[in-house]
């Protein structure tokens, strides 16, 4: 009887440990699916406002702008020092804000990108930094890639790869 019990605990183990599989793979389809990777564009270039604060070294956005530029996605201009009722919007038309958030949900996570969009266009997007990040090379550069549009490539190198680890200072488009 004793014996009976094990089994079916275990079972259950094996049917939840199935089920949450399955829908783990689900999850992965439906966000690989819908990570066209040149998804959005902006229809002017944006302005980056830099709403983390002077800690914030200006010559790593400078740098992560620069990054862009060069590459054909254009950033308009950037306010190192905006005014703090600017940072209190949520979301500003026509910019991307960088943030500092120290309760960026998964403690995996460093960086996190929230975009705005209309059609296929870019409308605003928010950039949060876990504090101290800003000091890893590439990050500011991957995070302004998904405000500018782009997914996720999981190609060792290839700066939009979705694991820091695995990010380089590489760009193309994918096939
Ligand atoms: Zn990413």
């Amino acid at each position: 009887m004793q014996y009976g019990v094990v089994v079916m605990s275990k079972n259950a183990k094996l049917f939840l440990t199935l089920i949450f599989g399955f829908f783990l793979g689900l999850a992965i389809k439906i966000v690989y699916e819908k990570n066209i990777f040149h998804a959005w564009s902006w229809p002017e270039a944006p302005v980056v406002l830099n709403c983390y604060g002077k800690a914030l070294p200006e010559a790593v956005i400078v740098r992560a702008i620069d990054y862009w530029t060069v590459r054909g996605f254009p950033i308009a201009m950037y306010e190192f020092n905006p005014s703090k009722a600017t940072c209190e919007n949520e979301y500003l038309e026509g910019f991307i804000i960088i943030r500092r958030d120290a309760h960026l949900k998964n403690v995996n996570v460093l960086g996190q990108t929230a975009r705005r969009t209309q059609l296929h266009w870019m409308r605003s997007a928010v950039i949060k930094l876990r504090p101290g990040t800003y000091n890893l090379d590439l990050l500011l550069e991957h995070e302004l890639g998904h405000a500018l549009g782009l997914g996720h490539v999981e190609i060792k190198g290839h700066i939009m790869h979705p694991m820091y680890m695995q990010i380089g200072s590489n760009f193309w488009f994918p096939e």
